[in-house]
């Protein structure tokens, strides 16, 4: 309606647009060019076992880095990436380049180790997502069954019946699924035994206070038997103390991934430190 009124109007407008409207605005189109001007890399975090010690795999993480707004963290741009339905070639972008970086260490000979990626609400609907999956694991190499994909309990339960459709097929391909930050969403442990899932991811949120809050200790112990007794493997996020190792070892948890052990790293870093191997601290 501005453009009706003339240009003149349009001017009347602009105190309406806050700060916020306008950076939003801008973020929007700086987010628009960022795959295309090669602003986005990977980090990765691993992940490991509490018997071993050893890394068994690893969290692809994206990051954004402008060069004049600086380092912009996911959880500031994933949500208008998915809102501008961009998170579909972000997230081919970050499967392929996650991929063939795990298909490169692994023909250095750094193990096998499993790769996991994170899955947006829009890419888990879009209805070309097997047909990506597939694609990226045949141009790069990767066998499936070193992928896990994570899902959230959200995105799982918007419509039960076409999630579990879409991960039969995604099963088909022989890769691992995972639920991230379990515990936080709107779960129906009556859907959980209907999914076909292979990993469970206890959220940081419970892991920090598990050794503070007798309430917090009770749900991650409750977490891991669950998952146990649905054959799952559980993975603890955000571990950040010895404390919270201890007790995540005394109720057989059986993964963790968090800042005790490391922050996520840029792909150069990554490789030295799986050439360390044990991560247990002494
Ligand atoms: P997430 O998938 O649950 O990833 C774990 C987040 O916890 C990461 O934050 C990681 O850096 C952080 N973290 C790891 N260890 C610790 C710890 O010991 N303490 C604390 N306080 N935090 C820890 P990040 O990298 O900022 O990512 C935030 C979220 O953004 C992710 O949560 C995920 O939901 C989303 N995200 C990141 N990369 C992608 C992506 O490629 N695609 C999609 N769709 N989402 C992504
Ligand atoms: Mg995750
Ligand atoms: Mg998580
Ligand atoms: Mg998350």
């Amino acid at each position: 309606r501005a453009k009706e009124q003339g240009r003149n109007h349009w001017q009347s407008y602009a105190p309406a647009m806050n700060a916020s409207m306008l950076a939003r605005l801008s973020l929007e189109s700086e987010l628009r060019h960022a795959l295309e001007r090669g602003q986005f890399h990977l980090v990765y975090q691993p992940q490991v076992e509490l018997d071993s010690g050893r890394i068994v795999g690893m969290e692809a993480l994206l990051r954004w880095q402008h060069p004049t707004l600086g380092a912009i963290a996911p959880g500031d741009f994933i949500h208008l990436a998915e809102e501008m339905g961009l998170i579909v070639p972000i997230g081919a972008w970050v499967l392929q380049t996650a991929c063939a970086q795990a298909k490169a260490w692994q023909r250095q000979g750094l193990g096998g180790l499993r790769l996991a990626v994170n899955l947006s609400a829009r890419q888990f609907r879009q209805s070309g997502l097997l047909q990506s999956v597939r694609e990226i694991l045949a141009v790069t190499g990767l066998e499936a069954r070193f992928l896990e994909l994570e899902l959230t309990e959200s995105m799982m339960m918007q419509d039960v019946e076409q999630a579990i459709s879409t991960m039969g097929k995604l099963k088909t391909l022989g890769l691992q699924l995972s639920i991230d930050d379990f515990g936080t969403g709107y779960s129906s442990l009556a859907h959980l035994r209907h999914f076909p899932i292979d990993v469970l991811k206890i959220d940081k949120s419970f892991v920090s206070d598990i050794t503070r809050s007798n309430d917090d200790a009770a749900i991650v112990q409750a977490i891991i038997a669950l998952a146990h007794s649905l054959r799952l493997k559980v993975i603890a996020e955000g571990v950040e103390t010895a404390q919270q190792l201890a007790f995540l070892r005394q109720h057989g948890c059986d993964q963790m991934q968090g800042y005790l052990f490391s922050r996520p790293l840029a792909a150069a870093a990554f490789e030295t430190l799986l050439l360390e191997g044990n991560m247990l601290p002494a």
